[in-house]
């Protein structure tokens, strides 16, 4: 555990789309707003010719630089490049991803002139530097200690990719949380005190790129997760999507053209952005986009009877989850006692209206802020984890299940579960009598996967281990086990033992596919300092020039009193015309520009 020395412990939402960083303070929650005074933070970065942009100012410039502004590494995090869904991403996304080693996806971006790689483990962590940086500057102390949330639907490698990511922006991960009972110790700190009888509640969070459903028991102080579902790859950014499709039919129709420019494409999907968001609260809104393609204005309209129907099958996904919970923990319907709604997607009238059609017309809870809850649950963890809080805080207890079966690979193909799914973590589970397969063979390799479906093809390959130094005897002799621990992050450790020897040795996980090495984490956290100084020098570059010309036009302002005005004038001008060729001018030139300047006009402004 890490102590009050550390300093203080902050809980990171990093969502899809947007990003939110909360920290216990003065016995409450705070909320920390950003640098231009957000309270969430856009998941994007953006990179140029001379700098590296992320969150607020690196969506503003999404427009401008589309090929070179990264935002959905959630949606890439701990997947393989050859993941459908991954592709079909990717055609929409107006930054170019290629495949990397082991199937491994890599961004592609031009930054200061030069192509860079990045892994989506790399952009995460710069997002996770900026809400970091965005806490220490309301807090006016360093951070060291973070919660950060995940969807609870994410798998073995999403969970340890975004693990990874915070490692790399230099956080000390105390917990990977995931989202909905993060949100639930949100909604349940507000009702502590009328659930000593027991409540079942069903989290719904629907957000940018992710669903979760998550039915949770609450007695007393005790939140226990009894089953989950979900969609990794579900939420508003696909509801964008299929009404950009919308319009680009139209734009066709209308126009005989293929919209196919990245920048185009980007202008018309934030326009759709702002158009679901108004659907939420009109029945009909409007898009205009000046010049989109081919010099073409595109106006059009569209009302919320259409944007409902372009995504009525992704909406009833997400009952079909909700019935899946339900199914999973064994609960009837009429067993919950409150649905909470989490994420910016639960405010689109038609998902309320089909979840309150599906639980017989009760009455939705909308106590907790759909954009911060899940940060307010992580800083409470993070404050239970690093002994602040008060006492009833302190005394939460949490506990959380595995959202996917676990198991290795039996006879030829076969799904052996060693974790079923909804299993309570943290856990450790074990199989016997695994044994040779051939004559005097000594050794054994296990795959390991995870999903549910009988054969292992049709489900995730997460790595593969091998027992070996089994004593040489016919097939069948041997005698084997394996032992599956899970982690209070969800995270797997497997190994196995042979019987007669107890020997463990020589067993390793090895082979998690696209999974980032230690060697590398270090280099991208080498990278990530780098980029820490670059970021610095440019912002001290900025601040050099900047004061440079303000004291040059601070000059011209005094001078012009003067009575032999013109002469300081002409130099004035030469100072002017020195800055507009120096535009990219290093620091130290700005610098002692300035400090020659000084030393010349000080003597004369002083005197005025
Ligand atoms: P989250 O990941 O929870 O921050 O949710 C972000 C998603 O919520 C984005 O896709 C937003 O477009 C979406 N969102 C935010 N406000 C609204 C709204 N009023 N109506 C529909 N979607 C919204």
């Amino acid at each position: 555990m890490a102590g009050n020395d550390e300093g203080p412990a902050i809980g990171i939402d990093l969502g899809t789309t947007y990003s939110c960083v909360a920290v216990w303070k003065r016995d409450r929650v705070e909320i920390i707003s950003n640098d231009q005074g957000n309270r969430i933070t856009p998941s994007y970065v953006a990179f140029s010719e001379t700098e590296r942009l992320i969150g607020d100012a690196a969506k503003n410039v999404v427009a401008m630089n589309p090929t070179n502004t990264v935002f959905d590494a959630k949606r890439l995090i701990g997947r393989r490049f050859s993941d459908p869904l991954v592709q079909k991403d990717v055609m929409l996304w107006p930054f170019k991803v290629i495949c990397g080693e082991n199937d491994k996806p890599v961004i592609l971006v031009t930054h200061r002139g030069k192509e860079k790689q990045y892994a989506a483990e790399e952009i995460s962590s710069m997002v996770l530097t900026k809400m970091k940086e965005i806490a220490e500057a309301f807090l006016e102390s360093p951070v060291k200690n973070a919660v950060i949330t995940i969807p609870a639907y994410f798998n073995d490698s999403q969970r340890r990719a975004t693990k990874d990511a915070g490692v790399i922006s230099g956080l000390n991960v105390l917990r990977i949380l995931v989202e909905p009972t993060a949100a639930a110790i949100a909604y349940g700190l507000d009702k502590m005190y009328s659930i000593s009888d027991g409540k079942n509640v069903l989290i719904f969070d629907l957000g940018g790129g992710t669903f979760d459903v998550s039915l949770l028991t609450m007695v007393k102080s005790t939140f226990k997760v009894k089953s989950t579902a979900g969609n990794t790859h579900l939420g508003g950014e696909d509801f964008d999507n299929r009404m950009l499709n919308h319009f680009v039919q139209e734009f066709k129709r209308k126009h005989k053209r293929d919209i196919s420019n990245p920048r185009a494409l980007r202008r018309l999907k934030m326009a759709c952005e702002r158009a679901k968001r108004e659907l939420s609260s009109m029945v009909h809104t409007h898009i205009g986009i000046d010049c989109l393609y081919d010099g073409i204005d595109f106006n059009s309209k569209i009302t919320r009877a259409k944007f409902e129907e372009l995504n009525m099958d992704l909406f009833e996904e997400c009952i079909g989850h909700v019935e899946k919970c339900l199914k999973d923990a064994e609960m009837d319907k009429k067993s919950i006692h409150d649905v909470v709604l989490v994420g910016g997607s639960t405010r689109i009238p038609k998902v309320q209206q089909l979840l309150q059609d599906f639980f017989d017309g009760k009455e939705l809870c909308k106590s907790v802020h759909p954009d911060e809850a899940v940060a307010y649950g992580a800083a409470i963890q993070a404050a239970i984890l690093t002994g602040q809080g008060t006492l009833e805080i302190r005394n939460l207890v949490l506990q959380d299940v595995t959202p996917l079966s676990l198991g290795i690979e039996q006879n030829d193909g076969e799904m052996s579960v060693v974790v079923p799914r909804n299993t309570t973590i943290p856990t450790r589970k074990e199989k016997w009598g695994l044994t040779t397969r051939s004559d005097y063979q000594t050794i054994v390799r296990f795959p390991v996967y995870e999903g549910e479906r009988p054969r292992t093809g049709d489900n995730i390959f997460l790595g593969e281990f091998a027992l070996s130094g089994i004593s040489p005897a016919l097939k069948g002799v041997a005698k084997m086990k394996v032992y599956f621990d899970i982690d209070v992050n969800g995270i797997l450790t497997v190994t196995a033992e042979d019987e007669a020897t107890g020997n463990t040795n020589g067993i390793t996980i090895s082979n998690v596919r696209g999974m980032l090495s230690q060697d590398e984490i270090q280099r991208m956290l080498e990278e990530a300092k780098r980029f820490k100084l670059e970021d610095e020098e440019h912002k001290k570059r900025f601040e050099a020039k900047n004061s440079l010309e303000d004291y040059v036009y601070k000059a011209r302002a005094v001078t012009r009193k003067l009575t032999d005005a013109k002469k300081t004038e002409s130099e004035i001008e030469s100072a002017m015309e020195w800055l507009d060729e120096h535009k990219d001018a290093e620091r130290s030139v700005l610098e002692d520009k300035r400090k020659e300047l000084k030393s010349i006009w000080e003597p004369i402004i002083t005197k005025l």
